[in-house]
């Protein structure tokens, strides 16, 4: 009369947002963003293309958000990638 010891896993699903993103000026997954909750202020940049943008962060603020306000800011050509003239 085995009786079977089931473990039990705990799975806890972390809720980690992706903060590598997709860039919508080279199209490469390399786009990080860091949110510094003591400077305030949210720094998105392609590892790829070098195109950047700074701005205000809001205590909320998910790095999805900043990756919307980089997406918006090169649409309305705010910001450029930095592409070297030999490329
Ligand atoms: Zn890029």
């Amino acid at each position: 009369m085995g009786r079977r010891k089931t473990k039990k896993i705990v799975v806890r699903p972390k809720p980690k947002v992706p903060s590598v993103f997709n860039c919508p000026a080279c199209g490469k997954k390399a786009v990080k963003v860091e949110i510094s909750k003591t400077e305030k202020t949210a720094t998105v940049k392609c590892g790829s293309c070098n195109m950047e943008l700074t701005i205000p962060a809001h205590a909320l603020m998910e790095p999805v958000d900043a990756y919307g306000e980089f997406v918006d800011a090169f649409k309305k050509a705010e910001i450029k990638p930095e592409i070297s003239s030999d490329y």
